[in-house]
């Protein structure tokens, strides 16, 4: 009984408002089963009816299943290189509120200090609701929930500062995160293989396999800025020469405008994208380009249903379309160019990473509910 209830938290959560007759064919059990198993989950403060949309079927109504007004919360957290933000979201995904801020210049001790007290605050506005926090980061985390953002000049820093002894605390790289959100509730739903690139101030990404994201045997797998497809003259901030992520993200764009490396890279390259005189154009162009080239080199290796692109990869999939699809198609083997994978933005775009925390949050704690 305990696995059918949480079996139909899982189809709520996946399909907040579903109707209690499609829950019950989803879970493979009767609508008797069904309708005490609600009533269960109800008692518990886990679950609520309210109406059904109007499926303009004949036969009696049916009612939705909704998150319950006094359920349990997550704490869903994202740190950028620029800002912070945390939502509290509710089972199926909805948020009840925001809050966040801009970095300036802080240390990561210092940001996840104030990631700290504002959790603590929405834990006292929620009267005790929320169970757990997701954090997604810009760079990787360690087992122990120490972090390291490279781009960001933070080592070792504590993230389980944010919320010691939390029930549920989960951790991860935000392009891995993003790419999970993706496969979750963004355009990838569905996909036998999908690929997410994320760029910000560096690429990143992930593979995800079936709906299981390929983490790699550190944890660390999704490095796709880093591979070799860029310029070998230009070193990147790894070590390495001529990683790809230097060719593409706002670090490309200032060097090929001969400016100095921006401080807000994102913020940056997005006035520069977005900018219409000749010069921004010709290195929107030749970024663009780049970033096609080398998915081409991915799908060759890969071989998904579909690419995502997701923080600046939307504005240069807006902006210069035609770049990408032709750098793309010209690095295809030929095999593939008849019907190459599409390269999509991705549907929840710079909310991604903030949405894979909520995620796997989620995910840690249907299993603690009945
Ligand atoms: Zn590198």
């Amino acid at each position: 009984m305990t696995t059918r209830a949480t079996e139909l938290l899982r189809v709520v959560h996946a399909r907040p408002g579903v109707t209690r007759a499609d829950a019950a064919r989803l879970i493979g059990v009767g609508t008797g089963a069904t309708t005490e198993l609600v009533g269960r989950l109800g008692q518990a403060e886990l679950l609520a009816e309210g109406p059904a949309a109007p499926s303009g079927a004949r036969g009696r109504p049916t009612t939705a299943l909704i998150p319950h007004p006094r359920g349990p919360l997550i704490a869903a957290t994202s740190i950028t290189h620029e800002a912070w933000r945390a939502d509290v979201v509710e089972l199926g995904g909805g948020i009840l509120a925001t809050v966040g801020e801009e970095l300036h210049g802080r240390g990561g001790n210092e940001v996840v200090a104030a990631i700290g007290t504002a959790v603590a605050e929405l834990r006292t506005r929620f009267a005790g609701r929320i169970r757990g926090i997701g954090i997604a980061v810009p760079g990787t985390v360690s087992r122990d929930l120490m972090l390291d953002a490279s781009n960001l000049g933070w080592h070792d820093v504590d993230l389980a500062a944010a919320w010691p002894g939390a029930e549920i605390f989960v951790a991860g790289n935000d392009a891995t995160l993003a790419a999970s959100a993706e496969s979750h509730r963004g355009v990838a739903v569905g996909a036998s293989v999908a690929l997410h690139l994320r760029i910000e101030a560096g690429l990143g990404g992930a593979v995800v396999n079936g709906g299981q994201v390929l983490v790699g045997a550190l944890g660390a797998a999704g490095e796709f800025g880093h591979m070799p497809f860029g310029d070998p003259a230009v070193v990147c901030p790894c070590g390495a020469r001529g990683c790809w992520g230097t060719a593409v993200a706002g670090s490309a764009l200032a060097r090929a405008l001969g400016h100095e490396q921006p401080r807000d890279p994102v913020s940056y390259a997005r006035r520069v994208i977005a900018a219409t005189d000749a010069a921004a154009t010709d290195a929107t162009a030749t970024v663009a380009a780049a970033l096609g080239r080398g998915i081409a080199g991915l799908v060759n290796g890969l071989d998904p249903d579909l690419v995502t692109l997701g923080g600046l990869g939307v504005d240069l999939l807006a902006a210069a379309p035609d770049r990408i699809e032709e750098a793309y198609r010209a690095g295809l083997m030929g095999f593939r160019r008849a019907a190459p994978p599409p390269v999509l933005a991705a549907a929840l775009g710079d909310d991604g990473p903030l949405a894979g925390a909520a995620e796997e949050a989620w995910t840690a704690l249907l299993t603690n509910l009945v």
